[in-house]
């Protein structure tokens, strides 16, 4: 008798890619393999990595690099990089990293488990459907050869396979992949391709799935989300249905478009109980000049529109952005500009970035001398966030006192404390039980870092009392 595989993945990068992590662990498993906790304990590691900043591609070739150590040992082990940074880099991080097994992107997962066995047998690269092997050249492996899995399917959505979720307190749902945008700073649309979306009836069964084995909270996930479209169905449509999925407590979504949010979906957010009052709206900028160059299809008045259309129909809205300074052109009066808009809006919470070059984006045709040097992009990234940090901590010292429902998510770093969020997506530590882990509590916030809360427990009728 064979022994089961075991398979171990080891994701970088945002939300989408832990998604993709969960369903490549999902699509193993549905063929067998058993899911390790380490890496030592694998037959497979599968490195599922990210490509949006140089950085984040640095560690992972470190991690790479630390991980062959353990093929030292075991010859048979596969090691396998995936993702966006995979795709990006292709046969260029086969090359350079040769003890590498298989170099696979993000449309190649349904068929992972056939690519591995074939790695497993030794077999040659064309045993791989054609489509499949861009590259086969011998490895350092003992078995067989190197391949990499890079082509870009413009129907894959991963229809009819599941993930395999490891929270037991909240499930993100990616219900779209791949992006039609070509805002120029970005590698999505070249590392995931063009917009692709699930089926809805099929979201909508597995989110009844999640509800029934316990969790009521979900988030749908896609690189501009609320662009959702599948036949009859809008993202306003899909996202009502979702919130009155029974025991479906709380809905959230990203990241929208801000061009993509319409007041039939603003409509459905302020109606239906279940979606949170928050919502992640990326600026990127303040300067509409900036907004041009970066492709973003939108002015500041008309991002300024929606913001004000959101918070007239969800008056306790919680707004958070992203925000990219030293964009290649970027004067210092424009990025002012966005300082201005921090302002305007006043978000309760901003992922701010300094513009980092990749290869393969349109940005890196602008004109050399248009790059902003460091020194000053850093400089601006500081302001940035003081001015960000200072605004959030207004916000959130105006909120002490209120009173929250919070679905505790985890233990807190004070022991006896737990850790959860509100419905408005703030992050609360406040004296509790592990056991809660997965429940809601209702919270008074008795005092803010400036990012997150410090709260008490009440009882109901402490709670009707500050209510009333
Ligand atoms: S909308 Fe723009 S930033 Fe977002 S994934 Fe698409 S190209 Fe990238």
């Amino acid at each position: 008798m064979t022994r089961t595989q075991r398979a171990y993945v080891e994701t970088y990068g945002c939300q989408m890619n832990i998604s993709d992590g969960e369903l490549m662990a999902g699509i193993l498993e549905a063929r067998g393999y058993a899911i390790a906790d380490r890496p030592e304990d694998a037959d497979v590691i599968l490195v599922n990595t990210c490509a949006i900043r140089e950085h984040a591609e640095q560690r992972v070739l470190g991690r790479v690099a630390q991980l062959k150590g353990l093929k030292t040992e075991r010859p048979d082990l596969v090691l396998g990089v995936t993702g966006c940074m995979a795709q990006r880099m292709g046969d260029d991080l086969a090359r350079k990293a040769p003890y590498v097994d298989l170099v696979m992107g993000p449309d190649g997962y349904r068929r992972l488990p056939d690519v591995l066995d074939r790695l497993r047998d030794g077999g040659e690269a064309e045993a791989v459907p054609p489509a499949l092997a861009t590259v086969a050249s011998p490895g350092s492996r003992k078995r067989g050869p190197q391949l990499t899995v890079l082509d870009l399917d413009t129907g894959e959505n991963y229809q009819g396979l599941e993930q395999r979720r490891t929270s037991e307190v909240a499930a993100w749902v990616p219900i779209q992949r791949g992006c039609d945008h070509r805002c120029t700073f970005c590698i999505v649309p070249y590392v995931r391709g063009p917009e692709k979306n699930r089926d809805p009836h099929e979201i909508l069964a597995e989110v009844a799935g999640i509800a029934a084995g316990g969790v009521s909270e979900v988030t749908l996930l896609g690189q501009t989300v609320n662009s959702y479209v599948a036949g009859e169905w809008s993202f306003a449509r899909l996202l009502e249905a979702v919130a009155r999925v029974p025991g479906i407590r709380r809905v959230r979504f990203t990241s929208p478009h801000p061009n993509d949010l319409t007041p039939e979906l603003v409509e459905v957010m302020a109606r239906e109980p279940a979606v949170c009052e928050q919502l992640h709206l990326p600026a990127q900028s303040g300067n509409d000049r900036t907004l041009k160059r970066m492709v973003r299809r939108y002015t500041v008045d008309s991002f300024l529109e929606k913001v004000e259309m959101a918070r007239r129909a969800i008056p306790d809205l919680a707004l958070s952005t992203d925000i990219i300074v030293g964009f290649p052109g970027e004067t210092d009066d424009e990025f002012r500009d966005t300082l201005d808009l921090m302002r305007t809006v006043r978000f309760d919470d901003a992922f701010t970035y300094k513009y980092s070059l990749r290869d393969g984006t349109p940005a890196t045709r602008l004109p050399e001398g248009d790059f902003i040097p460091d020194a000053v992009a850093q400089a601006r990234l500081e302001e940035l966030i003081d001015v960000a940090r200072g605004i959030q901590a207004e916000i959130n010292a105006g909120e002490v006192g209120r009173v929250e429902e919070v679905l505790v998510e985890k233990g807190a770093r004070d022991p006896g404390h737990v850790l959860g969020r509100t419905r408005r997506n703030k992050v609360v530590a406040f004296p509790g039980d592990l056991s809660w882990v997965g429940s809601y509590r209702t919270v008074v916030l008795t005092s803010t870092t400036g990012a997150t809360f410090a709260g008490e427990r009440i009882t109901a009728h402490e709670a009707v009392e500050v209510g009333g």
